[in-house]
């Protein structure tokens, strides 16, 4: 704990150890910037995705037809790891089928349909005045209850890490917002710093964290100020990170703080670490002392195809395509949408689709700024991409393998390791799509297990089936010999006990009466004989 307590104390109010590698490219946030964060008006209607987090589906709990109010719930978790769905505000429900999810794949899901009544009427909810009366459990379960993901764009669930059950030395509140359009935290921040310093303490309450630091890019002055303003007489320190690309990523950021690194496939907690975003932090408060779930975040609408860029709370299953018209939406310009940022987001295939708890940023690109990828040329082996790797990685023996579909080699290098930041595709004088190839490669790696994995329960099927086959003609031959056996005991038995009735009955005393009755017989018979021609010679000589 001393080392945390040493690293923190001398980078007190100042600038972080820089991440190895990283990027500095142009920054476009000044436009989101100008205006005010703003409620966005509750649209007509709402698509609210079963599916919010990993592969596992919501239950609904409502039907066409019902009528549910804010904040209610509507599908609930059925497994752990997922959390409850609410109304983000009260209507009508319509339908509960297939619609178009944020994607570049042009994906549909499983959806509620809510259509707004516009009275955007609320159920009771328990207001928690006294926090600090909570134990860590009841924080905790409160905050889970709150449904909140984390909001920073990952989508880790709160509890999940809330719960690892590892001792906490230290949470981070992640404010290091690098991505050149986002602006989402720094407007939370600029406006509402108080209330996201009260949800910080909440979730140092809850996981029980020795230490609770908020790590921001030493330019974002407006939000500085205004956390310096508020962090009067409060335990949580402020520490400025220099502002490079991508210094927020988690483990980079880390990193930057403490000077350690969490290994390779190991988490922050494994180290005695926890980190939540601002966002979070904010819904945490709202969970907790405003006892409202989470159904909206501030989202920022950026990009040069928008003539008013700027940063909306707006509420979940809010259609992209709504929230380009509030901000004027400029059809010729507009080449292609971007959700997540410029540099790890991902292409839209289609703009009818909704804001989802992670959707930090919506990009309207024009030509101008993003122009169509320049011609993919051979890799010349400059390591450019080498040096602006913040994991230390060899992006450029990670493409070779990639493209050459070598997936152990690029195991062992590391794939799993890369963040997927974008930076060694952005210095890339030969315009070759790395993180391209690394996604497609994690993606078929991945396809690989499941099917290895399903094979292997197949194969564990049948190896189960073969063994209780083995087991079953073993079992009816052994009873097949045990009645065999008994059989011929029963056979040997009866055969037996036949000859032994056949048998005459043997004795020396029985065989010598025998023998006396027949030499009896003989000598009688003798004399009988004697007698007889005794008789005839005495008449022959009359
Ligand atoms: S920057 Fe591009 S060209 Fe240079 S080594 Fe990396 S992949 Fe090859
Ligand atoms: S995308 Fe991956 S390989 Fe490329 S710089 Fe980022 S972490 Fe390194």
């Amino acid at each position: 704990m001393r080392l945390v307590e040493n690293i923190i104390g001398a980078m007190r109010g100042k600038a972080g150890t820089p991440i190895p590698g990283g990027i500095k490219p142009p920054d476009y946030k000044q436009a989101t910037l100008r205006s005010r964060l703003m409620p966005t008006p509750i649209p007509r209607e709402l698509i609210l995705p079963l599916i919010q987090h990993g592969s596992t589906r919501t239950k609904p709990l409502v039907k066409p037809g019902d009528k549910v109010l804010k904040y209610q719930t509507i599908a609930c978790s059925e497994a752990t790891g997922i959390v409850d769905l609410h109304a983000p505000t009260s209507g009508v429900i319509r339908a509960i089928e297939n619609f178009a999810i944020p994607s570049p794949l042009n994906k549909e899901s499983m959806c509620i349909l809510l259509e707004s009544d516009g009275f955007d009427a609320e159920i009771d909810h328990n207001a928690i005045t006294d926090y600090c009366s909570l134990s860590y459990l009841e924080l905790a379960k409160l905050i889970e209850e709150g449904a909140i993901f984390g909001l920073g764009g990952e989508g880790y669930l709160n509890r999940l890490k809330l719960s690892s059950g590892k001792a906490v030395k230290l949470l981070i509140i992640n404010a290091a917002e690098n991505e050149p359009y986002i602006t989402a935290d720094e407007a939370l921040l600029r406006e509402k710093a108080k209330l996201v310093v009260l949800g910080a303490k909440i979730l140092q309450a809850a996981c029980m964290a020795e230490h609770c630091v908020i790590a921001i890019d030493s330019n974002n002055t407006d939000a500085i100020e205004a956390l310096e303003q508020t962090q009067l007489n409060c335990p949580i320190e402020l520490i400025k990170v220099a502002p490079k690309y991508p210094t927020g990523s988690e483990k980079q950021l880390i990193q930057t703080i403490t000077s350690k690194e969490v290994p390779s496939g190991k988490y922050p907690a494994d180290i005695g670490i926890l980190m939540h975003n601002v966002g979070t932090a904010y819904a945490a408060y709202q969970a907790v002392v405003e006892g409202k779930p989470c159904i909206s975040r501030i989202t920022t609408l950026a990009g040069p195809a928008l003539q008013t860029p700027k940063n909306f709370e707006t509420l979940i299953g809010t259609s992209v395509d709504y929230l380009l018209e509030l901000c004027g939406l400029n059809q010729q310009d507009h080449t292609m949408t971007l959700m997540g940022g410029s540099l790890m987001g991902v292409k839209l295939a289609r703009t009818d689709v909704p804001i989802l708890k992670t959707t930090s940023c919506i990009i309207a690109a024009s030509n101008a700024e993003f122009p169509p990828p320049a011609l993919e040329q051979a890799c010349i082996r400059c390591g450019f991409c080498a040096d602006a790797c913040p994991v230390s990685l060899l992006p450029q023996q990670l493409y070779l393998y990639a493209k050459c579909q070598y997936y152990s080699e690029l195991i062992s290098h590391g794939l799993n390791d890369c963040i997927e930041c974008g930076a060694c595709a952005y210095v890339c004088p030969s315009n070759i799509p790395l993180v391209q190839y690394y996604r497609a490669s994690k993606e078929e790696i991945g396809n690989q297990l499941k099917n290895e994995m399903s094979s292997a329960q197949w194969k564990q099927r049948f190896q189960y089936h073969q063994y209780r086959a083995k087991k079953d003609k073993e079992a009816s031959r052994e009873s097949k010999k045990r009645g065999a056996v008994a059989k011929t005991d029963e056979a040997v038995q009866s055969a037996g006990s036949t000859v032994q009735n056949m048998l005459p009955t043997f004795s020396r005393e029985s065989a010598k009466k025998e023998i006396a009755a027949a030499v009896d017989r003989v000598r009688k018979r003798k004399t009988r004989l004697i007698a007889s021609s005794s008789d005839e010679n005495t008449e022959s000589s009359k």
